[in-house]
């Protein structure tokens, strides 16, 4: 049974006076069934980490070396000495913004199990891609390039998220969620066999809101949400936590 995971990523959002949110968040956190992640920006990760235990903190990137002279950057093995247990990688922003390569994905997710962190890998097509039917190529190439060899359902979650779908408003129906999904729980067990395959939870990204969390969280092989705007406050992601039970 793979346990379903409600992941916040705060992105560049968040000073200390928003702690409070977690504090709120934690009542939620504590009744929940599914597991309860945020990642917040690197300033926040250990004050976050102090307020539950309940309620797991990770990183949105992080470096391919564990140290050394890279100005600015922050390594996985950083975040785990801050409390983090997950980091996200390859995520669209940090793939447009940063140039972040399949490859370079690759490299982070090696390094963030070297640390023991859990990789969130984030794979999506952008709209001219979906337009032109071509997203399931788009995800297996992205899948099949970013995710090192020896994934387990430790080690590795997937976080499809559909680049147009980001941060709009706007989500894929129902059916193409679950079209998606089944084709990365099919290549993962291809790839890592049926155990491996069926352990990894996959979780869809983009526009999760408390409206439509319900109905996303029924979609086969749905095992979470990566959630963005409406994880800044505990009064919208607690209904996603709910919904995912
Ligand atoms: C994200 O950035 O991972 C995300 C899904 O954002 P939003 O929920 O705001 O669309």
């Amino acid at each position: 049974m793979r346990k379903k995971l409600a992941a916040g990523n705060w992105k560049m959002n968040g000073l200390q006076e928003n702690l409070h949110e977690i504090k709120l968040l934690s009542k939620y956190a504590n009744t929940a069934t599914c597991e309860v992640l945020i990642c917040p920006p690197a300033t926040l990760l250990q004050s976050m980490n102090a307020i539950s235990s309940r309620i797991a903190v990770g990183g949105q990137t992080c470096h391919t070396e564990t140290s050394g002279a890279h100005t600015g950057d922050i390594s996985a093995q950083m975040l785990a000495d801050s409390g983090a247990t997950y980091v996200i990688l390859g995520h669209s922003e940090r793939r447009s913004d940063c140039n972040e390569t399949d490859a370079v994905v690759r490299t982070k997710t090696k390094a963030a199990w070297a640390a023991g962190l859990t990789a969130i890998v984030c794979i999506g097509e952008s709209l001219s891609e979906r337009e032109a039917s071509n997203t399931i190529d788009i995800i297996g190439g992205q899948l099949a390039a970013s995710v090192p060899d020896k994934a387990t359902g430790e080690n590795l979650v997937i976080a499809y998220e559909p680049i147009w779908a980001i941060g709009t408003g706007l989500t894929p129906s129902l059916d193409q969620i679950g079209e998606v999904h089944d084709f990365i729980r099919a290549r993962l067990e291809r790839r890592f066999g049926a155990g491996v395959g069926r352990s990894v939870r996959i979780l869809y990204g983009g526009s999760m809101n408390p409206k439509n969390a319900t109905d996303i969280a029924q979609v086969s092989n749905v095992d979470g949400g990566l959630v963005g705007g409406a994880s800044l406050k505990a009064a919208d992601f607690s209904y996603i936590i709910k919904a995912l039970g």
